[in-house]
């Protein structure tokens, strides 16, 4: 049975101007059509269901390129939880994401593998969530942020055991490798300046991925890691906090296609955040490179580099569901509002890898769409508004569905859509 959605703007996430009076046709939980009501001919044989959306906007589900499910926003940063409660907050930590819209989400350091396993539990249909990229362990050098992150650090020095990490995490079913090659922010003796790995490692560690066809995400906030990692052949670099010191490391990142995912939005919410408890180094150390990374973001955009969305939700006072908001705070950084939105719609697929069946509203596509009331390209911080988010489709089925639900009430109650 095909599902058509009409009477709606088509945002599809390609970047390219909005369509008015659209249409969206789904069969068999992909996109069968998706353009100008002109020009949409109903080859559906047999019956099908048509949900009039009254104007409403409908943009693809978003994709997060950097999220921790198994943090929650915990102002000391402080992730831990007994097993069986980790498991839990994973799974209560993704489905909040699916819920706000934002359909697939990457995880750039999970805890102790449980990650894998609330996937198995997803995919097998116990329960619903969004759609995960996972990297199972940060791969770090011995350093204090092992024994803060307990369950989320691998340590691996030298060049045999890095490549024994990267078997490790493709066993467990790692889709990307994620390794530190700086010093943290959220770490308290953390130096982000300070490289931590030896070009040997780096160069192990990526060789070793992509062996396996496993893309590289490099955590680098100082411009000697950077360079190192870019020149490695990192597919994404995460935060970039100084990658502005070095215009040669720019050219090489637009040359060679590499993303850069800034994260800001974990900046802002702690240094905006009114009597949080937030530690006084977190805040400091925040204060302190915040600048940096939006300089870094609009250096590197404007020099060609593509940028993904990344939120880094988990993180000190940066919630699940709220991700949205690093759309925004992109923006803020001298993106335009539709690149923005591509950079967490088909730029953020790309980063993952899986653009050929997953970012935009085009035939052939994965069904992943949200239904907004109001226009996310007037404001951007409308894609984090609950008010405006009515339906959250995932593969062509209802996932989440807000007040004032465009569905009509008879396709509800013949579950034409299944209600999951
Ligand atoms: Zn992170």
């Amino acid at each position: 049975m095909d599902t058509l959605l009409k009477n709606l703007t088509l945002i599809d996430g390609t970047g390219r101007k909005p369509v008015a009076d659209a249409v969206i046709a789904i069969r068999g939980g992909k996109i069968s059509y998706a353009g100008p009501a002109s020009t949409w001919r109903n080859e559906a044989d047999g019956e099908s269901i048509t949900l009039d959306l009254n104007g409403a906007y409908v943009l693809p589900g978003l994709i997060d390129a950097h999220v921790h499910l198994s943090g929650s926003g915990e102002a000391d940063s402080q992730f831990y939880a007994p097993t069986g409660q980790m498991a839990l907050k994973i799974l209560s930590n993704a489905q909040k994401n699916l819920a706000a819209g934002i359909t697939t989400v990457r995880d750039l350091g999970g805890w102790s593998e449980l990650e894998f396993d609330v996937r198995r539990s997803i995919q097998r249909g116990d329960f619903t969530g969004p759609r995960m990229c996972l990297a199972g362990r940060f791969i770090s050098i011995t350093e204090a942020g092992a024994d803060y992150y307990v369950g989320m650090y691998r340590v691996a020095d030298g060049v045999d055991e890095v490549r024994k990490a990267v078997r490790e995490q493709v066993k467990h079913g790692a889709d990307v490798i994620k390794m530190g090659v700086t010093g943290a922010v959220l770490v308290e003796s953390g130096a982000p300046g300070v490289t931590h790995f030896n070009s040997d490692e780096i160069q192990a560690l990526v060789e070793e991925a992509k062996k396996f066809g496993k893309p590289v995400a490099m955590h680098a906030h100082g411009i000697d890691g950077i360079r190192k990692a870019v020149e490695a052949g990192v597919t994404t670099l995460e935060h970039g906090t100084y990658l502005y010191r070095d215009p040669g490391v720019i050219r090489l990142m637009a040359q060679r296609g590499v993303f850069l995912v800034p994260t800001l939005k974990v900046g802002w919410d702690i240094i905006l955040a009114e009597k949080s408890s937030i530690p006084g180094w977190i805040m400091q150390k925040n204060v302190d490179s915040q600048g940096d990374a939006a300089k870094s973001l609009k250096t590197a955009y404007d020099a060609g580099v593509r940028i993904a969305m990344g939120s880094d939700v988990g993180t000190p006072l940066n919630y699940h569901g709220e991700n949205a908001l690093e759309v925004y705070w992109m923006e803020q950084a001298g993106l335009s509002k539709m690149e923005a939105l591509v950079a967490a719609t088909n730029n953020a697929a790309k980063a993952l890898g899986w653009d050929s069946w997953l970012g935009t509203l085009e035939a052939g596509k994965v069904a992943d769409l949200l239904v907004h009331e109001k226009n996310p390209l007037e404001d951007l911080r409308s894609l984090a508004d609950k008010e405006s988010l009515r339906l959250v489709i995932k593969d062509g089925e209802v996932a989440a569905s807000h007040a004032g639900s465009v569905l009509p009430k008879e396709a509800l109650a013949k579950q034409v859509l299944t209600i999951r």
